[in-house]
Parts: structure tokens; sequence; C-alpha cells
């Protein structure tokens, strides 16, 4: 019998571990991606000897990724050469006090009973917590997709209201762990990581935080891109076949059915499935004929973006640690400027990366290779934000975070700059709004709440990736594409 065959319009995270899973069971999968490289957000930058992950760059939930590159048939550890980074994150606050965030807990108490007396004991109830909503969170709500909305509301669910606690505020609830703001933060910023304000967030994320000093935060050697290079080898071995720097222009469909993809040079393919990998608003908005449904979804909440700066120097700042967050004090006012207004708050939060610290080879002898990046708000419909002047002013911000820990000369040291601002990461991966995880992960947009991987009126078109099910996230979007692989098999009877 002649194989069933599925194109895949992006070669993103949840693209790849789809299309590989549908070859791995014989059918023939095409995956035509608009850039000339695999790996979508995930991406890399190498200049002069540089080395540069232009999107995550935190390796986080090593579990789940073990378990999705074991369903693919291989192994994480195999794959990947992977080191623990501990401290995971080196904290800065306003007020000069720092905090080193590691699994060894000896020095975890040293440190916190300076912030707060009794607080080591609030961090190891919070742990009990984030430990209790990581397990269940993942069975129950991430390893799974819900394809009636009576999986979902079962009996059996109505005790994850109490256990997983969705309806309590993130921020809130802390308090039942700490009263310093500086350790409420500490331990909630991750929500970013879910386009979310810990201000709204449900308390469930505090899976994040337990995950990260439980299960720990790694490195690749090789950067990020080394988890891209090795997921493409084992789709090419299962036999995808990759076309790059072919943009799709739109789903050819009628009333009921996807026939195939009309490319931007006007070439049309066919196949029995399509399964779209490109960020799901703007699959409604771009690709598809329904612009009611297009609509609605363009009034979901999307995530928050970011303005990120690449720079190669020609110093090596030793001193400058893996990972660096800079929390502002007026933690609440930060969020709301990003959420609410959509701008650059007055003092933002920084994260500074030094992939050099982790791996040398991610810059040349004696030189560094400095990430930094700044939450900001997604693009407004209104278009009115000057992203110029956004970003010259998150750049200052990066130099006088950097100086409040002695590092003053960054600015005179650097050889050249790249820098992605919201308008980038609309045009390079066609993300709605240049919303850098595309939709968020509020109360409403969560579990059967959130865009299913299956279109309700095309039988034969699905989707995969951050703003589908379960969410967004490296290890999600591998989940994801499982999933979704999963959906197409049973619909095919493979
Ligand atoms: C700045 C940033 C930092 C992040 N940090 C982390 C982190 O530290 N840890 C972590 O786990 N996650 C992180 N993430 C999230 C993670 O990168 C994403 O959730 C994940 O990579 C999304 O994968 P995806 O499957 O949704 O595909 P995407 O990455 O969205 O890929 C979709 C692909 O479709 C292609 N495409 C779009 N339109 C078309 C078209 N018309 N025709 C053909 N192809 C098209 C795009 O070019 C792209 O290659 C970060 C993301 C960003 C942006």
């Amino acid at each position: 019998m002649k194989s069933k065959s599925v194109l895949v319009i992006g070669a993103g995270i949840g693209g790849i571990v789809a299309a590989t899973h549908l070859a791995k069971h014989g059918m023939k999968v095409t995956v035509v991606e608009k850039n000339s490289r695999a790996g979508g957000r995930c991406d890399r930058l190498s200049r002069d000897g540089h080395h540069f992950d232009t999107g995550p760059t935190l390796l986080v939930m090593p579990l789940l990724y073990e378990s999705e590159f074991q369903a693919l048939g291989t192994s994480m550890r195999e794959m990947l050469d992977l080191q623990r980074v501990d401290p995971t994150y080196h904290l800065v606050f306003d007020d000069g006090s720092k905090l080193a965030l590691t699994s060894d807990m000896k020095a975890m108490q040293e440190q916190l009973e300076k912030f707060e007396p009794g607080s080591f004991d609030g961090l190891l109830r919070y742990m009990t917590e984030g430990h209790r909503h990581y397990h269940l969170g993942i069975e129950r709500l991430v390893n799974r997709d819900f394809r009636k909305a009576s999986e979902f509301f079962t009996i059996k669910n109505i005790p994850l209201i109490q256990q997983l606690k969705p309806l309590a505020n993130h921020y809130k609830n802390m308090s039942a762990y700490f009263d310093d703001p500086r350790l409420k933060s500490a331990f909630t910023f991750q929500d970013v990581y879910m386009g979310l304000s810990p201000f709204e967030a449900p308390a469930t994320f505090s899976l994040m935080p337990y995950s990260e000093l439980a299960h720990g935060v790694w490195y690749p050697r090789g950067g990020m891109y080394s988890i891209v290079e090795a997921l493409m080898k084992v789709a090419q071995d299962a036999g995808v076949e990759f076309v790059f720097d072919a943009s799709v222009a739109r789903v050819d469909v009628n009333s009921t059915h996807a026939r195939g993809i009309v490319l931007d040079d006007g070439q049309r393919l066919e196949a029995d499935a399509v399964l779209a990998n490109a960020d799901l608003p703007y699959i409604y908005n771009d690709l598809l004929p329904d612009k009611g449904i297009a609509r609605s979804i363009s009034r979901k909440r999307f995530s928050c973006s970011v303005i990120s700066f690449f720079w190669g120097v020609d110093k090596k700042y030793e001193n400058i640690p893996p990972h660096t967050l800079f929390l502002a004090h007026d933690y609440r006012e930060n969020f709301k400027s990003i959420i609410d207004d959509l701008g650059l708050p007055d003092n933002p939060s920084i994260y500074v990366h030094a992939p050099a610290r982790l791996d040398p080879s991610m810059a040349p002898t004696g030189e560094d290779t400095i990430i930094g990046i700044v939450p900001v708000g997604h693009m407004s419909e209104n278009g009115e934000q000057d992203w110029a002047a956004i970003r010259d002013d998150a750049r200052q911000h990066v130099f006088r975070r950097l100086a409040s820990i002695g590092i003053t000369d960054l600015e005179s040291h650097i050889k050249f700059e790249t820098n992605f601002t919201p308008l980038s990461w609309r045009k390079r991966y066609n993300l709605m709004k240049g919303s850098t995880h595309g939709l968020c992960h509020n109360i409403t947009q969560l579990g059967y709440f959130r865009p299913g991987n299956k279109h309700a009126r095309y039988d034969n078109l699905y989707f995969t990736g951050a703003s589908t099910h379960p969410g967004t996230g490296m290890p999600t979007a591998m989940v994801s594409g499982r999933l979704s692989a999963q959906r197409i098999m049973d619909d095919f009877h493979i």
C-alpha cells in the first residue's frame, strides 16, 4: 500500500519532532521551512569565532527532554554533551544584595537566612509544593492532549483544582513561604518563560523553580543549537525530507479538507495531511481563509517580547557568570509596564548570558561572547511603539546594570553588535505581534482551553508548537510534536 504523506510547515522543534515520529511510522514526510536552516526560535548566530544562541539559552526540565529523546528511539545523554549549571542563576537585586540559586541546600540555607530568618524552611515547603505541581502537571496536563472537553472536565480532574492551585495567583501564593519581596521574586521570575507575570500566573508554575533546583539547569556543549543538530540527525536518519528557503504562502483548502500547500513562488505541493508548526496565530491569520477565527485568535492573550543584544567583545569577562539576572525592586510595576502598557519599564529586570563561561569555544581565546536580554511588551495593534528608541534605551539599561556589578567598560570593548527587537522576531519566524512565546499560559489558555492540535473544520489539518498544546518551551515543543504526530497516526489508523 502506498504510504500516506504529510507536509509540515516549519522546521521548529515541534515540526522536526513530529516529522520524525511520523517518518518512523512509515509516513512520507516533507518539512518546508522559510529560513535557510532548522530550529526556528532555537537559532544560532556565528561571527568571527563568537557563537550566540539567539533564542533559548537554558536547558530546563531535563527529564522531559530525556523521555522525548527516548520516544524518538534515542538517548539525550548520548546525543548531547551536557554539563550541569550550578549555581543556576546569579541574582542581583537593586539594593546590591545577591543570591546564587543552587541545588547545594547548605549554601542555599546560608544565603537565604541572611535575607530573611526562617526562609530556608519556606524554601523547603515551596519545593514540596513545586514537586507536587511538577509531577501532577506533567502527568495530567502536559503529557497528553485534550481532544474532547469530556477528557478535561472529568471527576478525576476535580481534585487538581486543590492539588495544582490553577486558580491561585502565583505571587500571592508566595506569602505562604516568604515575606521578603526579593525572595518572592527569586522564585517566581520563571513565569516570564510562560509569557506571564507572576501577578497573573497560576501558582501551578512553582513547578518551574522546583525543577530548576531539583533536576538542574543544563548546558549542552556547543550551545542550545546542538539540540537542533541532534534532532535533525534523528529526523534525517528516519527519512524526513527538508526543503529550506521555501516560504509557504497559504494552505490550500476546500470547505472541509486541506489539499496541500502553496509556496510563495506559486508551487503547489499536495499531501494526505498538513501539519503546521509555524506559530498558530500566524497560520490562522496569514495562511488560512477564515478571517473570523483569525480575528478571535488574535484577540487572545499573547506573551511579552524581548529585545536581545548579541555582543562580540575583545576582552574576557571571567567575572560575568553564565546566567545573571538583575531583578528590579519595583517588580509589580515592571510587569505592568511590559504586559499592560506594552512598553519598556523605567527600571527593567535584565538577563545577561555569558556562554563562554560554560563552553570556552563559544568565544575566541581572550575574548568574550555576551548576550543581554530585556523583556518588553509585544507589538501593539496601533504600531505606535518606536522600537529603535526603545532598543537604544534598553541597551543603556544593560550597561547600567552591568556597571552595578563592576563591569564598567563593556561598551568600549564591543567589536560588533547584532540585536533583535519584536520587529525582528516577527520577521524572522513569523511570530505574530513579535511575541517571543506566542499565546501566553494564563488560566483561560491552558489545558483544554489552549488551541488544540487539530483544526475544527479541516479534517486533515493539524498544529504543533508553542502556541498550541501543551505550550511554550523547548521540551514542551518536543512533547507537542509527539502528541500531534500521534493524533495524525490515530486518524490515519497507523
Ligand atoms: C528569546 C527566546 C528565549 C527562549 N528561551 C528559552 C529557554 O531558555 N528554554 C526553553 O526551553 N525555551 C525557550 N524559549 C522557547 C522556545 O524557543 C520555543 O518554545 C520553541 O523553540 C518553539 O518551537 P516551535 O515548535 O513552536 O517552533 P518555532 O520555533 O516557532 O518554529 C516554527 C518554524 O516555522 C517557520 N515558518 C514560519 N512561517 C513559515 C512559512 N510561511 N513557511 C515556512 N516556514 C515557516 C519558522 O521560520 C520557524 O522555523 C525561548 C524563546 C525565545 C524566542
